[in-house]
């Protein structure tokens, strides 16, 4: 035989009822079935609120209303669906179930508490009532049944609140039910009797064990437990959306993933199976022929060696130090033993005799109860202060890796804690399974989604991950896509997963935080109706924590850049090709930078200058190794670099400029080239970054335009007025050729840090002489590299190059460089 246990969500609504019956009916068909069934979704959360809400004299008119919905519901909609369905029958089960619950919750009004027992009898309610609600489908279908009350028959042993069962006397009592061999078993989960035959309950989650426990009474071949999930995954797929599925594991295994928090299953469910050898499996209700996953003694699954990542909530922990007890093994003892007899689970002990200290983790529900009995186990001791008063950390949570065989694959807890270090986590108690097959870390609530994530991320996929969200697909933007594309299998090659998690201009915001597919990005924001704000990507993190989330600026837009501290201060990285907010003002720009070392992030802006060339990446590898500064030279402008090449061929500088505007090279409107603004700003950045506090207005410019030039905002009449100047530009460039010399446009920064923007006249000796046709070059004269300066020179402008330039910057927001 065989036993199907049925979760909430499987058992949700009318239609999953029947559905759930029409599961049942198709393994009734081969084999006798025992099944058993948790409280429609939602109703046992119902009934604790609806008892706390009546502790605090709140109303509870219309909670009691929605559970007793949920339940009508179900009859309304399977009436007209199921044949000779009892519905008149079972609205009157239904509403006499809530006068008594009323009668009840008034009873605990007028306590003005619950007492455990009440407590108890009411959580269960949901139990009782799928049951009935089932039975009468199954005996509309012709089907046997009886139906095993649990009160009656399983013996539960333990509080009202959270019992086991003895199995030995549960499985004599059913035996002397004399089931008839071609009846089914039907049976409430969650529910025992004690030996008063009282009801008691198993736990919250308790219906997995029930299905354990009746397996083993009825000695079934399998029990099976039907969820809403495809089976056990390496973590909870709810939080961890590539979270593998494991085929099959060992009892042993989902015994350490269920204690540590694998809700999939009731962490008592598997001791019984796996005493009477019953193999397990779990399936989904929605999929019935998908596989699931094999719980068994022997693990056949070799291609996961740690099994999962696990994580509970709400954890407070003791720390108990004692540097007046001289027996410390027997303050130990005297700590569990009290705990103990009050049934409260401790869930890790970390203890280190040296320090005369022992921690332990307890659920945060119990921290009073445990304080009041420790309190009182210790009264003389804490009076003559043997020991120090307890040290209560509450908010915590603990994060669990399960394998087998821990001891000799250091490198598994190696990975772990890497991973909460690279999350910036900290960890404040460690402790290693006895049986070596688990490792938990004890950290604070407010990081265990990050913390299951990074780790699972590191152990199950590539080593590191970024998660892009990109504002501005222009030229730059849309180029840096199409190289993600091209790119994204290479780095995953070199245990790099890059993940786009947004898209965004200034009007509309896509994003997915699975990751947008980049092949064909464009079509989805088409699309898409979401209006961009920046508070809706820093929502999306709250809601759905990332490991390593990064925005990039690929915008010229000024308030955005004012939105970088609040990104770093919220967690992302900033890496920018927008010039911004680098040459604001001087308080600003340290704002960053402080946010960025108190939030550990990285705020990169190497295209800042000279496109793709790795200007500030070696700037700062020379000021951090020792180098100093004495003064600077520099080809900062593409189109500038373009327009005073031509000029030396001849060239009127109107139509060196219509050229370079032609090919891209200048902004919308050449003007903003000529004026050597943009320089100059390239220049403050150089400045600020080797120490000169200094703001733009104190950078000479020499513009090239007069002022009647310069206030032209329409394009064509500037370019046609830019004519008026090519005859003294002419003069210029043959005077400076009679001296053997060519024109540029400078940046300089000298030896007092005085900064200038203008146009020199260099000689052959010069390193600007030969940089034309939309080069940059920069020539820093230190302390290390004199007489000959270090020159960096390549393409300073351009949609490739500058899009590679800040997928560099967005590789360095890695922990670890890119392999080779
Ligand atoms: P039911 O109502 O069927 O008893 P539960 O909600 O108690 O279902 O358990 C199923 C849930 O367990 C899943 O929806 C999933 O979110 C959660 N879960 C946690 N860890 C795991 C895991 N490792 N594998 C599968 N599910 C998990
Ligand atoms: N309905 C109970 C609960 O929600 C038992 C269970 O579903 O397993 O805790
Ligand atoms: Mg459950």
């Amino acid at each position: 035989m065989r036993t199907l246990k049925f979760g909430g969500t499987s058992l949700a609504n009318a239609e999953r009822f029947l559905h759930v019956a029409n599961i049942i009916e198709n393994k009734i068909k081969y084999e006798k079935v025992g099944i058993i069934l948790s409280a429609p979704a939602k109703v046992t959360n119902n009934l604790v609120n609806i008892i706390k809400k009546t502790i605090k004299n709140d109303n509870t008119e219309s909670s009691m209303h929605e559970t007793k919905h949920i339940f009508l519901k179900i009859l309304e909609q399977v009436n007209p669906l199921q044949n000779n369905f009892p519905y008149e029958k079972l609205k009157t089960i239904i509403n006499n179930e809530f006068i008594e619950l009323k009668k009840n919750i008034c009873g605990i009004n007028l306590l003005g508490q619950c007492p455990d027992n009440i407590y108890a009898k009411i959580i269960c309610r949901g139990e009782i009532l799928s049951v009935a609600i089932m039975n009468a489908i199954l005996q509309a279908r012709n089907h046997k049944i009886t139906i095993i009350n649990p009160v009656k028959t399983l013996l539960g042993i333990g509080t009202y609140l959270d019992s086991k069962i003895d199995i030995i006397e549960s499985t004599k009592r059913i035996e002397s039910m004399n089931i008839p061999k071609n009846h089914n078993i039907l049976m409430s989960g969650f529910i025992a009797g004690n030996k008063k035959g009282e009801l008691v309950v198993l736990g919250r989650n308790g219906s997995d064990y029930s299905a354990a426990i009746l397996s083993s009474c009825l000695h079934a071949d399998y029990c099976e437990i039907w969820t809403d999930v495809d089976g056990i995954y390496t973590c909870d797929p709810k939080q961890v959306p590539d979270a593998k599925l494991l085929t099959s594991i060992s009892y042993q295994e989902a015994m350490e993933l269920s204690y540590f928090g694998a809700k999939v299953l009731h962490p008592r469910t598997i001791e019984p199976i796996a005493k009477f050898n019953i193999p397990c499996l779990i399936k989904n209700t929605s999929k019935p022929d998908a596989k699931g996953t094999l719980i068994c003694a022997q693990n056949k699954e070799k291609k996961h060696s740690v099994k999962g990542v696990t994580y509970l909530n709400d954890i407070a922990m003791f720390h108990i130090i004692g540097p007046g007890m001289k027996d410390m093994m027997k303050m130990i003892a005297r700590v569990f033993s009290s705990i103990s007899r009050d049934n409260i689970w401790i869930i890790l002990i970390t203890q280190s005799s040296s320090e005369h200290r022992i921690s332990f983790c307890i659920p945060q529900k119990d921290v009073v109860r445990v304080e009041y009995i420790l309190k009182n186990e210790f009264y003389l001791e804490l009076k003559n202060r043997l020991l120090k008063p307890f040290n209560i950390i509450k908010k915590l949570s603990i994060v669990s890796i399960v394998s087998t065989n821990m001891k000799n694959k250091p490198h598994i807890t190696a990975s772990f804690f890497s991973a909460l270090s690279y999350a910036n986590i900290n960890t404040l108690a460690v402790a290693q399974g006895s049986s070596e097959n688990s490792i938990s870390a004890v950290i604070k609530n407010s990081n265990v989604i990050t913390a299951i994530r990074t780790v699972h991320q590191i152990l199950f996929n590539s080593n590191q991950i970024i998660e892009v969200f990109l504002i501005g697909i222009g030229g730059i933007g849309s180029t840096l896509l199409q190289q993600f594309y091209r790119q994204k299998k290479w780095l995953k090659e070199k245990q790099i997963d890059l993940k786009i998690c947004g898209i965004a201009n200034s009007k509309t915001l896509l994003i997915n935080m699975k990751g947008i597919k980049l092949k064909n990005w464009n079509s989805y924001f088409e699309k898409e109706k979401n209006f961009f704000t920046t508070t809706k990507i820093i929502n999306a993190i709250k809601k759905h924590p990332l490991i390593n989330p990064v925005i990039i600026d690929c915008t010229a837009d000024t308030l955005l850049s004012y939105q970088y501290s609040h990104f770093i201060s919220h967690g992302f990285h900033v890496v920018t090709a927008n010039k911004k907010a680098n040459t604001t003002d001087l308080t600003y720009y340290k704002k960053i930078r402080t946010a960025a070392i108190q939030f550990k992030k990285k705020f990169l802006y190497d295209t800042n200058i000279g496109a793709g060339l790795p200007v500030i990446d070696n700037l700062q590898n020379l000021l951090n190794s020792g180098d100093k500064l004495i003064h600077f030279r520099g080809i900062l402008s593409g189109s500038l670099s373009f327009i005073f090449g031509q000029l030396e061929e001849g060239i009127t500088l109107s139509q060196a400029t219509e050229n370079a505007k032609e090919i891209g090279f200048t902004e919308p409107n050449p003007r903003d080239d000529l004026s050597g603004i943009d320089v100059a700003r390239k220049l403050l950045i150089l400045a600020r970054e080797v120490g000169y506090q200094i703001e733009l207005k104190d950078i000479k410019i020499e513009n090239l335009l007069p002022d009647t030039l310069q206030n032209i905002p329409d394009i064509k009449t500037f370019m046609r007025k830019l004519k008026e100047l090519d005859s003294i530009f002419d003069i210029r460039v043959k005077k400076a050729k009679i001296e053997g010399k060519v024109l540029r446009f400078v940046g300089i920064i000298n030896k007092t840090g005085q900064c200038e923007v203008k146009i020199d006249s260099v000689d052959k000796n010069d390193p600007l002489y030969n940089v034309k046709n939309g080069e940059n070059v920069l020539a820093f004269y230190s302390k290390y590299y004199q007489p000959i300066p270090l020159v960096l020179r390549g393409y300073g402008a351009g949609n490739n190059v500058t899009a590679a330039g800040v997928f560099s910057d967005l590789l360095r927001t890695l922990p670890c460089k890119v392999g080779v």
